[in-house]
């Protein structure tokens, strides 16, 4: 049996896992990713490949060189969201432009560089269990390599290991306020394929977007103007989609993707539900899609996978200097999250619980009735008090019979905003978190109320 001794241990080797070690080793510390892949397959990652222009990638390794090499289109200035029912499309204009990834290449590159600046990479190690002290403190983990039974001993372990991380069914988070609220119907099942066509597409300068009868969208991401990547996906809690032939009839009916031919295939399931209440527990913080660090509503994972395993491995840093590993130690990974991406999140969950309440048919017709602007405004918050008179008259009129659901929209927006600012108000340590928990599942109580929704959690 092999031991081995690290400061930090980080199990998977994704966006999360990469930056959570260049992190550690820039600051100097001893540590390991551990990923289950080989080095060869390592980064072939599910993923939609799209990136908004606001994103900040942390910046511990050569960021330019990781541009350089996998965005391959850096033109991404607007969203536009089809209308399945043949009426007028949504188009949003990015403040910045976003990008498109070669998603294998991004991965590689980040495990070179997360190397280059000193972590240990070990491949083909599969994580199978966690060891923990008496008192419940996280000391290592175990697995297996090339059949080996192998273990690592860690001051912190830092949980990279995506969405459903086998971690946490194996540590004991008895006495902890880690958040073990996580079931599969928070989950949305998704899959992609990257397609080369013949003829160059004329939004190569725009993520699009279709919407599909069970709660999802299909995607169609330009890495260029002739080489795609498309999927979709489908929230976990609505019946089963066949998702490869749906994408399959999908892409056959669309005239502007010519003669498509498939490069690449894989699906995964991706967290759609709010960040965890708490990741941490002692010596063990997760990060990415292990801790829920997903915008819920477009799946975008990246940005904040990148940045929550920079901020928890600097937590993780000065816990160790500090010799204390403890949830009180590392629980202001905790704040850091939630008063920045992670009130957002939250917030925005709200609109997918309501989404659950109306057939795609009403949200459809309700789409077209509102002017597409002022429908974008109204879920992004940046509100409708500049709609001209006239439209608003139009918007009267076009939405007689679904006064009812705009009205319930209305209300989960004031909702959405009382969360996004109690989320703000996260507690600084683990003894104020019950009252705000309780407050917190207060303001759900009135969502599932106004809603009418089954409870997300
Ligand atoms: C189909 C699809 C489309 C998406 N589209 C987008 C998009 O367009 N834009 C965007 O920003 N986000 C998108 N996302 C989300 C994004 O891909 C994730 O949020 C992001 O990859 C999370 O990074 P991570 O490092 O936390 O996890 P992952 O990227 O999943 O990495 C986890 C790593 O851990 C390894 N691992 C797992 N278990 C073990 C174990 N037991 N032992 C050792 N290693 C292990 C895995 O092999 C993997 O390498 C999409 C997701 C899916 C599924």
């Amino acid at each position: 049996m092999t031991a081995d001794a690290y400061d930090i241990v980080v199990v998977g080797g994704g966006t999360a896992g990469a930056f959570a070690a260049a992190t550690a080793a820039t600051e100097g510390l001893d540590v390991v990713i551990l990923e289950r892949k080989t080095e060869t397959d390592a980064g072939h990652i599910a993923c939609g490949d799209a990136i908004k222009g606001k994103s900040t990638f942390p910046d511990v390794i050569d960021l330019d060189y990781l541009k350089d090499e996998s965005f391959t289109n850096r033109e991404i200035s607007r969203a536009v969201f089809e209308n399945p029912a043949d009426g007028e499309d949504i188009e949003i204009e990015f403040g910045e432009p976003g990008a498109v990834l070669d998603r294998k290449r991004y991965g590689e590159v980040l495990l070179e560089e997360a190397e280059r600046v000193g972590s240990d990479i070990h491949y083909e190690t599969v994580v199978q269990d966690v060891q923990q002290a008496d008192d419940g403190t996280v000391t290592g983990v175990t697995g297996t390599r090339n059949g080996d039974h192998i273990s690592y001993d860690a001051d912190v372990v830092i949980d990279a290991a995506g969405a459903l991380s086998i971690l946490q069914d194996k540590t004991n988070f008895g006495h902890t306020f880690f958040d073990t609220n996580v079931q599969y119907s928070q989950f949305c099942s998704a899959y992609r394929e990257v397609i080369d066509v013949q003829e160059p597409v004329e939004w190569a300068d725009a993520i699009v977007f279709k919407p599909t009868k069970e709660l999802g969208y299909l995607w169609y991401f330009p890495r260029t103007d002739t080489e795609i990547n498309a999927g979709l996906g489908f929230q976990m809690d609505q019946p089963e989609m066949q998702m490869v032939p749906e994408l399959k009839t999908a892409v056959e009916n669309r005239p502007d993707l010519v003669e498509p031919t498939v490069k690449d295939k894989l699906g995964a399931a991706l967290p759609t539900r709010r960040p965890y209440d708490s990741a941490v527990a002692p010596g063990y913080i997760a990060v990415g899609d292990a801790a829920g660090h997903v915008n819920p509503t477009t799946g975008g994972g990246i940005p904040g996978a990148a940045k929550s395993a920079y901020w928890a491995t600097k937590r993780a840093i000065s816990a160790i200097a500090d010799g204390d590993v403890s949830e009180s130690a590392l629980w202001e990974y905790n704040r850091e999250v939630m008063t920045d991406f992670g009130k957002h999140f939250a917030a925005i969950d709200l609109y997918n619980i309501w989404g659950t309440t109306s057939s795609v048919q009403e949200l459809t017709e309700m789409v077209s009735s509102v002017p597409g602007q002022h429908l974008a405004d109204a879920l992004a918050g940046t509100g409708t008090a500049s709609m001209p008179l006239l439209l608003k008259l139009r918007t009267l009129v076009d939405t007689f019979g679904h006064w009812g659901e705009l009205s319930e929209l209305a209300k989960v927006r004031s909702k959405a905003q009382e969360l996004s600012d109690h989320y703000e108000r996260y507690p600084s340590d683990p003894s104020g978190f019950p009252t705000w928990k309780s407050v917190r599942d207060g303001i759900m109580e009135d969502v599932y109320e106004i809603t009418g929704a089954d409870p997300k959690y």
